[in-house]
């Protein structure tokens, strides 16, 4: 019997990675899964845990560099709807791992549910946001999470309460391999209150970072209230360029992709801001983007 016996019809070889990810960027993987069921998942992760293949979850792939020689094992996606289920019983908002932000804080405001709102511009899954707590310099994901389902690398399925949860800046404890849904516990509010402070939010942040058809991502974390953002201009790096990979010059912590640029590019230009960086600023920057 293969390991991929019965799988078959959620599993692709070789897949191009470089559609999934917000760079547009690095090679295929190995094995690509779209399981469509949580028994599926279930059993594709106990087969790769007996046959010691490496697995990797993807969401919506907007802080993730992928390699150019791509992913070896198996690399899973949650883009089945059972895995992006939005649900909302009173204050309470239940979301699958695979749903996008931005889906939950729209139903958040239109049922008059506040807190997410300030989270309106990031990109991507609730899965991907909870793995790396993303927010604001105010908000994070963390402090509106209640409960999260999570699935091992042995594929046993547990419930994480708020009190064995922990989130820090860009930081969670939530490092299982599968995050399947979280509770969202939220403020009720006018809907039409929590929709005004959704737009002004969005208007603002969409002016702090690349906007339009571009291939983008946020490299550095912030460093005890210093925005990276502010150590690149003060070390001169705005706009600074290695292959096709370059440095916003309006929103210095944000990478363009040009046509042409590889993940190796990416990884020289993180290289030598962090070197230059540390140089003119006394500074370690750390990269916010998983580097896969
Ligand atoms: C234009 C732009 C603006 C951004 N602004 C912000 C910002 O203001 N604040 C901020 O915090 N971030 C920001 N980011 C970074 C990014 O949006 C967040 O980190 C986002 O939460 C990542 O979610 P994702 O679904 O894309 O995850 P991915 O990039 O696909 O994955 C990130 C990590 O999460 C893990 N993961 C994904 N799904 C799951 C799951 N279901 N279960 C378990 N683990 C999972 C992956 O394995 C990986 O380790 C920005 C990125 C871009 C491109």
């Amino acid at each position: 019997m293969s390991w991929t016996d019965g799988l078959e019809h959620i599993l692709r070889q070789d897949e191009p990675l470089a559609p999934w990810n917000w760079l547009r960027l690095g090679g295929p993987a190995q094995y690509f899964a779209e399981p469509t069921a949580v028994e599926e998942l279930q059993t594709l992760v106990q087969r790769c845990r007996q046959e010691e293949i490496p697995v990797r979850l993807l969401g919506a792939g907007s802080n993730v560099l992928i390699p150019d020689t791509g992913l070896a094992g198996v690399t899973i996606a949650l883009t089945a709807a059972v895995f992006s289920q939005i649900r909302v019983d009173e204050n309470r908002i239940r979301a699958g791992g695979g749903a996008k932000l931005g889906q939950v804080i729209s139903t958040a405001a239109r049922e008059g549910l506040g807190g997410l709102e300030a989270l309106v511009a990031i990109p991507g899954t609730i899965g991907g946001g909870l793995h790396g707590n993303a927010g604001t310099q105010n908000v994070d994901m963390g402090q509106w999470t209640d409960e999260a389902t999570v699935m091992t690398r042995a594929g046993e399925i547990l419930v994480r309460t708020r009190e064995d949860m922990h989130f820090s800046y860009r930081k969670s404890t939530l490092d299982e391999l599968v995050i399947l849904d979280a509770v969202f516990v939220l403020n009720p509010d006018d809907p039409r209150e929590v929709t005004r402070r959704m737009q002004k939010e969005w208007i603002v942040r969409r002016a702090q970072q690349p906007s339009g058809d571009v291939s983008c991502a946020r490299l550095f974390k912030d460093v005890g209230g210093i925005e990276a953002r502010e150590l690149i201009e003060e070390a001169g790096l705005k706009a600074t360029r290695v292959g096709g990979a370059e440095l916003s010059e309006q929103h210095p912590n944000f990478l363009i992709a040009h046509h042409g640029c590889t993940s190796d590019d990416v990884i020289r230009l993180i290289d030598l801001v962090k070197t230059q960086v540390r140089e003119r600023t006394g500074v370690d920057l750390a990269t916010e983007i998983e580097i896969w």
